[in-house]
């Protein structure tokens, strides 16, 4: 038999989980049932923000991060939301510009470094590679 048991990451319950679902049926069938909500709220509010949402339905913020991500509301609906990281509204993706730049910067620098490591590393290789051999 398929399934084994597990605690529901949201409430606590003990269920039966059958694929991968970290949630049991009941919160699974109140967060459709909430996303439902949000996404009523947000068409009838157009230019909400996350605070109104979870205001206006009792949601939490992660569940509509989440639609978020999942690329569930319009551009017209949300207009705008907090930077994940800074939490500076913004309008499209995840995080702000400034953010943004920030973070690439931040994975050239990783990026370079890497590259650099590889170098030296092959470098390394290319010197050794009669004495690795006997290792
Ligand atoms: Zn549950
Ligand atoms: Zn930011």
């Amino acid at each position: 038999m398929a399934g084994k048991m597990r605690n529901c990451q949201r409430c606590g319950k003990v269920f039966v989980q059958q694929s991968n679902e970290k949630i049991c049926r009941d919160c699974r069938d109140a967060e459709r049932e909430m996303e439902a909500k949000v996404m009523e709220f947000v068409r009838s509010n157009p230019d909400s923000k996350i605070p109104d949402i979870t205001e206006g339905t009792g949601a939490e913020e992660s569940l509509i991060r989440r639609m978020i991500d999942e690329g569930r509301f319009e551009r017209s609906e949300l207009k705008s939301y907090p930077c994940k990281r800074c939490g500076k509204e913004i309008v499209a993706g995840q995080y702000c510009e400034s953010c943004l730049s920030e973070m690439q910067e931040n994975l050239q620098t990783v990026n370079a470094k890497i590259a650099a490591a590889a170098a030296a590393n092959a470098k390394g290789k290319g010197m050794h590679s009669k004495t690795l051999g006997k290792k």
